[in-house]
């Protein structure tokens, strides 16, 4: 019981430098408790999961998540989690502000891949320094790749794990 009351708070690592505010509001469709910015990546997280035979059901799991400004340096997203009812996503306000589409489902795929698939992290890279998995924390070497040429692969790795 004692160990329930443990939090991992993991943390991912991106550079961010703008500042402006934007309201979160729940989206009743998705289940959890997830503000519509959100949504669109949230909902295609399930899809990608479903392609890959996972069902994903955040009521179920207990997910929410929030934009809020973490004030910790280039920190771009965490997940809250206990592995059982508390699943926690928040996502760095001015991360959001800046980043391009491909970046801010790459964040959230990665927080998804704690919180809700129980990954933790990856630094293994490919001979050209590449990361192999989006769930690399940040503070490694290895150098992000994640492309529209690439998405397939990151994409089966993050549900397929570390075989
Ligand atoms: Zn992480």
């Amino acid at each position: 019981m004692y160990r329930s009351m443990l939090f991992i708070i993991f943390i991912l690592s991106i550079t961010s430098c703008q500042e402006d505010l934007i309201p979160d509001e729940p989206d009743q469709t998705l289940g959890g408790d997830i503000p519509t910015e959100l949504a669109s990546y949230f909902k295609a997280f399930q899809e990608e999961a479903s392609q890959h035979g996972i069902v994903v059901d955040y009521d179920e799991a207990n997910v929410t998540a929030e934009i809020q400004k973490l004030n910790q340096g280039s920190v771009a997203g965490s997940c809250t989690t206990n592995g059982q009812d508390i699943r926690h996503i928040t996502i760095d306000q001015e991360f959001w502000n800046k980043a391009t589409h491909l970046i801010k489902e790459m964040v959230i795929f990665h927080e998804l891949g704690h919180c809700v698939l129980g990954r933790g992290h990856k630094e293994d890279s490919f001979e050209n320094g590449v990361c192999q998995s989006i769930m690399r924390s940040g503070l490694g070497s290895c150098q992000d790749a994640y492309v529209l040429e690439n998405r397939a692969y990151f994409i089966k790795e993050l549900f397929a794990g570390d075989d």
